[in-house]
């Protein structure tokens, strides 16, 4: 897999025409723009990921935003990891904030959405971070220490092969406020460091770390010149076209 990625996550945002619109011009851009090395993954609503996936140039990835802990069967309104893979989706975002936080999402669950997942041979762009309470009593590191074990110290290094992680400190998410450089660089170092412990240096080395949370092009420069930080999950700033290649192109 790719180091250097950028995601973009639509959340639930934009109607079929606009998404596949706003596909078509970031692959024109993309396009037009330097040969970059950087893997660009689109997050789409699930009523986005087929119409998407016809347009998408091969030089960009699909995910969606969640899948289903079942495999198939009467769970009204869920959508199955089977079912991402058959509409051309390769990722699926799991743990994102928003699910922990306005569905009760518990890590134990997310793990399961995991194995799921990477049953069907999709990656997974895993979400972890800590909310303003848990910084301002410097916990940071033992809660997001707790969201990678128990989420995914079950696998094993074939499938972590498949994991991206995002580190997302929930009070930046949507909010303006950015971790700064530094604060991203020691936490990100800390997350490899804890991915050593469990999986080896070169998993650590080799598996990708994004930063999200109100990442835009004017920050992205000095987050992604961090060593730890291999790029972004970026959220508003991915509907626009203009930011969107201007975060890509900020490597
Ligand atoms: C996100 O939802 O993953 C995110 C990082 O959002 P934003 O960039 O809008 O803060």
């Amino acid at each position: 897999m790719p180091k250097k990625i950028v995601a973009g996550n639509w959340k639930m945002n934009l109607s079929v025409e606009e998404g596949v619109n706003l596909t078509k011009e970031i692959n024109k851009n993309l396009n037009t723009t330097a040969e970059t090395d950087v893997h660009v993954i689109l997050g789409a609503p699930f009523t986005h990921l087929a119409p998407v996936a016809q347009v998408l140039d091969g030089k960009i990835a699909l995910s969606s935003q969640d899948c289903s802990v079942n495999s198939n069967g009467a769970f009204t309104g869920e959508v199955s990891a089977a079912m991402i893979a058959s509409t051309g989706a390769s990722y699926v975002i799991l743990g994102h904030s928003e699910r922990r936080e306005y569905h009760a999402e518990k890590t134990a669950l997310i793990a399961q959405k995991i194995n799921k997942a990477l049953e069907q041979n999709l990656k997974v762009i895993y979400c972890c971070g800590e909310v303003l309470v848990e910084r301002e009593k410097n916990e940071q590191f033992a809660v997001v220490e707790n969201q990678i074990s128990e989420g995914l110290f079950h696998l094993d290094q074939d499938q972590m092969k498949n994991i991206v992680i995002a580190y997302e400190p929930v009070w930046a998410i949507g909010t303006g406020k950015t971790a700064t450089s530094n604060q991203a660089q020691e936490i990100h170092a800390f997350i490899r460091k804890v991915l050593e412990k469990k999986f080896g240096k070169l998993r650590a080395d080799n598996t990708s770390i994004l930063y999200g949370g109100s990442c835009k092009p004017s920050n992205a420069k000095d987050l992604f010149a961090q060593d730890d930080v291999d790029g972004g999950l970026i959220g508003g700033a991915s509907l626009k076209s203009d930011d969107f290649i201007a975060i890509i192109n900020s490597f």
